[in-house]
């Protein structure tokens, strides 16, 4: 055993440490597109114990790559195949520190379940509003470190929008105790804003003080078919007029989306015909369940005297809602089960949308004959799911070596073309590095060299992620 891991041993005891050829769970990444081999893996069980690590690093000069729950689709939370990185995997950091309700915050640990968080706050009476499906596994670090978007971002904001404060453990080692229930606080550069989506590249988040929401009255789902994403859009704008803050959610789903659903979960009940689209529309209402169902029905209705809608069902119960949200939250574990596809997280302006999809289509259709495109996510943000699939007679390995490059070629030239981004809520991590490198600001890839060099000077914080 190396010094390294022998000093590691010493501090971090027996569960602080896993080392040999059974490490697959943190090597691989969810979506089993990056398997790599670790040098070791450390569960360090406090602050002190992660700076511990990071400066036994630091002085071994080995990389070191973070790993919360390990959901990331960008290929950021694994460890590459050399067997010399480190994975800091803040699992066992679960202390839920502190809420306060007078000022409606709530301190948590990174490795604190985001379901979990929820949770806390529930007990407390108010609501922590991120939402994702990976909630069941992925952590308030990572949600931080990738500044995670979800299903609520309409109404509440990305993780950015709804963190307050930050402790972290520098690349060098040291504590930085930013954290702080704060709404203003004008006393220099926002380091908190530095870590949130910095994806592990610049320290260590190790705990979190997040903002809390009074919990809504009442939750009400419906699904609507719209017969185009122009309808759609058009019904977003009126949800708005009518609606106002109450919108909480707004996702869509396209006819091949829900199709590959009905073909991998057939268990899943769709309650409405098959259509060129599927919107979900949640409303959250402060005031009582009648005024919601009113407000609900009232808009649906003149969706659908507007032509926007053809066909819409309002969830009846508790149960039906969180059905109609699992059809939705489905369709990447679809994806996942079909093989690997092409995926492009990207954000337009609402506005520009169904003029991009239709191009894009368009061009794929006649680029390769048979494709399929999974088209979904969170209109209410201007950002989709725009992922690409294979013809079925093509097997998804080959086809991802073939096209991936071309396609993304393609995709990402539109997305630019009419000012939106490559990456909308997932990241950079490995899979869009070299596509950042290219596509970025000249100047904002400068800033962001500088800034990393300033602040990881030995360059161990996630090397090759991001930049
Ligand atoms: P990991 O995957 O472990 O890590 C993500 C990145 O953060 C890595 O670069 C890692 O090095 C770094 N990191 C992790 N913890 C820390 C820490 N404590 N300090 C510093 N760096 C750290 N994302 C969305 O934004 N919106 C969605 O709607 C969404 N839906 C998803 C649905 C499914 C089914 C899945 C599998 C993923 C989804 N994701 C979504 C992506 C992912 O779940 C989120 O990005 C999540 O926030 C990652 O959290 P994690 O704890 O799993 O982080
Ligand atoms: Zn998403």
């Amino acid at each position: 055993m190396s010094a390294l891991l022998q000093a590691l041993r010493a501090s971090l005891g027996d569960a602080g440490l896993l080392v040999g050829d059974d490490l697959g769970a943190y090597e691989n990444d969810w979506r089993k597109r990056y398997r790599g081999r670790a040098l070791a893996v450390a569960r360090p069980a406090c602050t002190e114990e992660v700076a511990h690590v990071v400066r036994l690093c630091h002085a071994h000069g080995v990389p070191i790559v973070p790993q919360g729950g390990n959901t990331g689709l960008v290929g950021g939370s694994t460890p590459d195949d050399s067997g010399q990185q480190l994975v800091l995997s803040l699992s066992r950091m679960k202390r839920m520190r502190d809420i306060d309700v007078a000022n409606a915050s709530l301190t948590a640990e990174a490795g604190c379940v985001l379901a979990e968080v929820q949770a806390a706050a529930a007990g407390a009476g108010l609501l922590f509003p991120l939402s994702l499906a990976a909630e069941g596994s992925c952590t308030l670090g990572g949600n931080l470190a990738s500044n995670a978007g979800g299903t609520q971002v309409l109404r509440y904001g990305n993780a950015r929008e709804l963190c307050l404060g930050l402790e972290v453990v520098t690349a060098t080692g040291e504590v930085w105790h930013g954290l702080s229930g704060l709404r203003k606080d004008n006393t220099g550069y926002d380091l908190r804003d530095l870590f949130i989506g910095s994806e592990g590249t610049l320290g260590i988040i190790t705990a979190a003080t997040m903002k809390l929401y009074p919990q809504p009255r009442e939750r009400l789902t419906a699904l609507a078919a719209c017969a185009s994403l122009d309808a759609a859009v058009a019904l977003l704008a009126l949800a708005r007029q009518r609606a106002g803050d109450a919108l909480t959610g707004f996702e869509v789903m396209n006819h091949a989306s829900l199709a590959l659903v009905a073909r991998e979960l057939p268990q899943l009940a769709q309650p409405l015909g098959p259509a060129a689209w599927t919107v979900l529309l949640e409303l959250s209402d402060a005031e009582s369940a009648e005024h919601a169902r009113g407000v609900f029905e009232a808009l649906l209705e003149a969706a659908v005297e507007h032509g926007f809608v053809d066909d819409a069902a309002i969830a009846q119960n508790l149960q039906q809602a969180k059905a109609f949200w699992h059809l939705r939250e489905s369709i990447p574990l679809a994806q996942a089960q079909a093989g690997l596809n092409i995926k492009h997280d990207i954000s337009l302006p609402v506005s520009a949308i169904p003029a991009f999809v239709a191009e894009m289509d368009a061009r794929l259709a006649a680029y390769l004959p048979g494709i399929e495109v999974i088209d979904f996510g969170h209109l209410g943000d201007g950002n989709l799911h725009y992922n690409v699939q294979a013809p079925r007679d093509v097997a998804p390995g080959e086809f991802l070596a073939a096209h991936e490059a071309a396609i993304n070629e393609l995709v990402y030239d539109a997305v630019v073309r009419r000012g939106g981004s490559i990456s909308a809520e997932h990241g950079i991590g490995r899979l869009k590095r070299d596509e950042l490198a290219a596509r970025k600001d000249p100047v904002a890839l400068q800033l962001m060299r500088q800034i990393k060099k300033a602040l990881d000077p030995q360059g161990l914080m996630n090397p090759g992620r991001l930049l």
